[in-house]
Parts: structure tokens; sequence; C-alpha cells
């Protein structure tokens, strides 16, 4: 790998010394010729897998067709995706535009607007501690890591913070504050290392949203698109948000983002109010439809309730003497959207996998996280757990040894 200092690419990212060349499934080549099982998939993107052959074929036949033309004009591929997108969510409308942090701002707009058209001046958002919404002045003013935060301020206002998965605490922190306007909260939080949130408490959130006439939005940026095995994640409770934010599985590669709202958030956003000049553009709405097509056409959120199910039993029964002596700290997820925590920090099981062959991430500091194609099969599972295994057993032996030192 070339020095970090003689590279024309800014230094904005910790990389490994590989370069990926090419993929078919869950596998891909670097360019060595040295293969990997993809346990990532780009990090909840890559849906379809690699080289998917209907998607490939679609793609090819838009690109000779219309790339980009502009929100100058009608864009029936739009009408399309929004269309399937309310089906699929029982909500409305969406906005289309490229990545999960726009999406998540096209939310925060919204729910100032929607305070505004209420006669409220200063709007607040709820939001969450060890949320991650995105990397933009506003988004990063939302999440909730320090570290992102940290030599960007001075933050953008009008947040209030509360703990995961505590009514009571949502409750106390916006008791007597009429500038509240909206509640936004990850079903699963991803970057904070992939921490559910209860299915009661989505209810009871969605309920005080409904009393105090908020908007409950919802960000599915990491957990959506069928990688729990329903839809959207929030589906696991029987509830509907009013604002969804959606982008890195909805491509299947393809930079799409959306954000998709329900009657109560609808007429909020006039022409002239928000707009990009990608979004929604012909090639990347034609990825949209085409991952949903073929998601539903190969019944692949069965796949992911099937396949996810056995990849994290393997891993159960695999660390079951770890999870007992608390060495694993738990095994937390839904469908293809798995997180291992240890008890110690682990991020070198990120290079020592991808030496062996296995493509994943480890965030939060302590927790490997799993987020492959939903295309993944029991066999590729079964690999997954005979590679990763092994290095977590290496890792906690070598990590209580120099603890007890
Ligand atoms: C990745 C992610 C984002 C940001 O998406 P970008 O496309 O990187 O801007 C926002 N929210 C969640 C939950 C994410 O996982």
């Amino acid at each position: 790998m070339t020095a970090a200092t003689h590279s024309h690419v800014m230094d904005t990212y910790t990389r490994l010394p590989i370069a990926l060349s090419h993929g078919q499934g869950c596998r891909v080549w670097d360019t060595t010729g040295k293969s990997y099982l993809d346990a990532i998939g780009g990090i909840a993107v890559n849906t379809l897998g690699h080289n998917h052959p209907d998607f490939v074929a679609a793609l090819r036949e838009q690109l000779g067709r219309l790339v980009h033309c502009s929100n100058y004009y009608q864009v029936p591929l739009q009408e399309e995706l929004a269309q399937r997108l309310a089906t699929l969510s029982g909500m409305e409308q969406a906005f289309f535009c490229s990545t999960g942090l726009e999406a998540n701002e096209a939310a925060l707009k919204l729910a100032r607007k929607y305070g505004h058209d209420r006669g409220i001046d200063r709007p607040e958002i709820v939001v969450y501690e060890k949320s991650f919404h995105g990397r933009s002045i506003a988004t990063l003013s939302a999440t909730g890591n320090p570290k992102i935060q940290a030599g960007f301020e001075p933050l953008v206002e009008g947040f209030v913070r509360v703990p995961p998965d505590d009514i009571d605490a949502l409750r106390i922190a916006t008791a007597k504050n009429p500038n509240i306007v909206a509640v936004l909260l990850e079903p699963i939080q991803g970057e904070g290392g992939v921490r559910p949130m209860d299915d009661a408490y989505l209810r009871a959130v969605r309920a005080l949203c409904d009393d105090q006439g908020w908007l409950w939005m919802v960000d599915e940026i990491q957990c959506g698109m069928g990688r729990t095995g329903k839809w959207f994640a929030h589906q696991w409770a029987g509830v509907v948000p009013d604002v969804m934010t959606l982008a890195k599985g909805l491509g299947s590669g393809v930079p799409v983002g959306a954000m998709v709202v329900g009657k109560k958030a609808c007429g909020i956003l006039r022409p002239g109010n928000h707009g990009t000049t990608f979004g929604g553009n012909p090639l990347a709405m034609r990825a949209g439809v085409e991952t949903l097509r073929i998601l539903e056409r190969d019944g692949l959120l069965d796949n992911v309730a099937r396949v996810g199910d056995h990849l994290r039993g393997g891993l159960t029964a695999a660390l079951a003497e770890e999870l007992h002596s608390g060495a694993v700290r738990a095994i937390r997820g839904r469908g293809l959207l798995l997180g291992i925590e240890l008890a110690y920090p682990c991020g070198v099981l990120w290079k020592q996998c991808a030496e062996q062959g296995l493509l994943l991430s480890v965030t939060a500091e302590t927790v490997i996280r799993l987020a492959p194609p939903l295309v993944l099969t029991c066999a590729e599972a079964d690999e997954i757990v005979r590679i990763l295994v092994p290095q977590v057993r290496d890792f906690l032996r070598a990590s209580a040894t120099s603890a007890a030192a």
C-alpha cells in the first residue's frame, strides 16, 4: 500500500491494504486474486450481492436509455419507486436523494417546517444516545457520539437527547417543553453497536407522538430494506411511522436515498423548500425499482429470516462457552444484521478476519458487525461461523492473558 502521505486521495478513512476487483454473489476477489466471503456487503449496501445478473441487465439497459435528466421534468421511475415504497410501508409519498445523511437532513428540515407551520419558532427534535444519523453538520449534531462531533462545533441546536428504550426518560426529557416537534430514532442502532430497541418501546413512542402531535421519524438507513426479514425493521412492532429515511440497501450499491412520509407529514415541504440535483435520477430509480422487484420475486425476505436464524444459531452454539463466561457479552440483532459484542475492544478482528478471507466490520469498538447481502445461503452462513469463531477465540484468549498480566 502506498503511504497515505503520497496519495492524492484525502486520508479520511482507515482502510485495509486490500483493493477489491470483482465479485459474484456473496464472494469478492481482490486484485491479487485472493477471494473473500463478504459478510458486510459494503456496510449493508449490497442487498442483492455482487454481479446479480438481473440487476446488471436492468442497469445496463437503463444506462443506454437515460441516466440523468434533473427534476425539471417528470420522472416516471420516481413514481414507480415511490408507489412501491408506499405500498410496502403503508405510507404515502417519497422524496428522493442519493445518500443517508441527505435523507435525514430532509427529515430534520421537514420536522422543523412542521413546527413552524404550527407556530413553533424554535422547534426541537428528540434524538438518542449512541445514535448515528450521518456526517453533515446537522446530522452529526443529531448523532449521539461525541467522537463524531469533536472538532466540528458549534453543533446545530434544537436537539434533545435521551437514552434508548426508556419511555419514562423520554417523557421526563420532553415534559413541559412546548417546542418538541418530532422524535427521530433507529429501530436498530447500527453504528452504535447493533442495538435493537424493544418492540414495546417503539409502540410506546408511537403512542406518545400521537398524543402530543409530534412526528415519529425512523432512520431505517441501515436496518431497513428487508435486512431484518421484514421490509422495514419497525414493522416488527406493528406500527407505522410518520417519516422514514432509507438509503444504503435501497439501490444495491447504486447511491439512492429516500425520505418516505405518511399522511401527517404530507404537504409540509412545498416546491422551493427542498431539492437536490442528483436525487431521483433515472439510473438511481431503476436500481431501487429492480432491487425491490428482485427481493420480492425471489422471496428474499424469507431467505433473510431463515438464513439469519441459521447464522445466529450457529454463532450462539459455537460461542456458547464464551457467552456463558461473559467474554462474549451478547449476540444481538435481527435477520441479517447481527452484532457480536465482546468484552474487549476488538478492532483488530477486522484485519485478522480479512486475512482469513472474511469481510466484516467492527463498530462501537467492541462489536463485530455482520451485514451480508440478503442472498446469503445457509452454507455461506456456516462458512462465516467456521472462519469467524476461531478468530474470536484466539482474540479472547490473547486479550484475557494480557488483561491478567
Ligand atoms: C449509514 C447511516 C447513515 C448515513 O448514511 P450516508 O449514506 O453515509 O450519509 C445514517 N443513518 C444510519 C442509521 C446509517 O447507518
